[in-house]
């Protein structure tokens, strides 16, 4: 089913720099500072960007939050194995925080079984299927992704929006300062430079997401939103103030493939809507209901574009929606470790 497209979202997400920002490159320059930002070749000349695998790890690891926030547990922990939960300890970090991508490798293996634990499907049933793996993923992983399955999102490398000229380029140096551990005070010796894009520098990334659930364009939303108001930061040295940017879209558009009998006008079908059946852990009546800016047919596809007045209330139908799904979201059995998996 998942190999057939059936809906697709695409907008610009612009960001702009608020503070010096570091996306560190692998390797410091041998005369120059000891970090730089990462560059790409773009138009014949190095310039400074921000890899979209950087955007979409900060956005992932915010929802990630929003998630547990809103529904302990709902949400894994893309790098908890199992191996570091003590089932005898309980509280936190508890089996369901644990990565979907994990869990389906426990199930695969059958480990489960060989420790003596209660495993809730029967064997012919650990085989996955695509079908198995999305239902029971975390609500980020059914997104993002995991090793077990290749996620909705994806977010291009966010380029300059303004060409800068090679002689000015938007970087600016820090001085870094080593602290004594003993002392409090700065370390002799423990001094480095480091170059950050400057403050004010706008960058645009192309964001796609295919087959997706509605409540999902909430959950994508509601980082945008808290991305507006600067809440979230990229790149290194967070903690010390680097890395504050505001992101921004204009404009969203969602795409349909093919006649769709009975899609009224307005009418944003998510995947569970096409699948009908309640298959892939979807919901049937997976549609939301909120007029476009404009809507056009084009040979194969008609287009949905939000924009203004109409994005802000597409933001907020799809938010509501996504909060609804994550508070009421339950942990399939099936990924649920049992009590005495580790008592003989
Ligand atoms: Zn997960």
């Amino acid at each position: 089913m998942l190999k057939r497209l059936v809906n697709e979202l695409r907008c610009t997400l612009l960001i702009r720099t608020e503070g010096p920002v570091l996306v560190k490159s692998g390797h410091s320059s041998v005369a120059g500072p000891d970090m730089t930002p990462v560059r790409t070749y773009r138009g014949g000349r190095l310039e400074v960007y921000l890899p979209g695998s950087s955007l979409k790890g900060v956005i992932r690891s915010h929802l990630e939050k929003v998630g547990r926030t809103l529904n302990p547990g709902a949400v894994c922990n893309p790098f908890l194995k199992p191996e570091s939960i003590d089932p005898t300890a309980g509280g936190s970090p508890g089996f369901s925080e644990v990565a979907c991508s994990e869990k389906f490798q426990a199930r695969k293996n059958g480990k489960m079984r060989t420790q003596g634990g209660r495993w809730c499907r029967s064997q012919e049933d650990l085989e996955d299927t695509p079908d198995t793996v999305y239902a029971d993923s975390c609500p980020v992983c059914r997104l993002f992704g995991s090793n077990s399955h290749i996620g909705r999102l994806s977010i291009g490398d966010a380029y300059l929006t303004k060409s800068y000229s090679p002689n000015v380029e938007p970087v600016e140096f820090r001085d870094g300062v080593g602290i004594d551990r003993i002392s409090g005070g700065a370390a002799p010796q423990v001094k480095f430079d480091l170059q950050a894009i400057s403050p004010g520098v706008e960058f645009a990334a192309e964001v796609l997401v295919r087959n997706f659930e509605c409540w999902q364009l909430g959950m994508l939303l509601a980082a945008f939103a808290d991305l507006r108001d600067g809440l979230l930061r990229v790149g290194m040295g967070r903690s010390r103030g680097l890395g504050a940017v505001t992101g921004s879209t204009e404009s969203l558009s969602i795409s349909f493939l093919g006649a769709l009998p009975g899609r009224r006008s307005g009418e944003v079908w998510g995947l569970g809507k096409f699948l009908g059946d309640g298959s892939y852990g979807t919901v049937a009546e997976d549609v939301l209901v909120v007029t476009p800016s404009s809507e056009r047919q084009h040979g194969l596809r008609s287009t949905l574009t939000y924009e203004g007045d109409a994005l802000q209330k597409l933001q907020n139908a799809a938010i509501a929606l996504f909060v609804e799904r994550l508070q009421t979201w339950e942990v399939p059995a099936a990924m649920c470790w049992p009590g005495d998996w580790r008592r003989a």
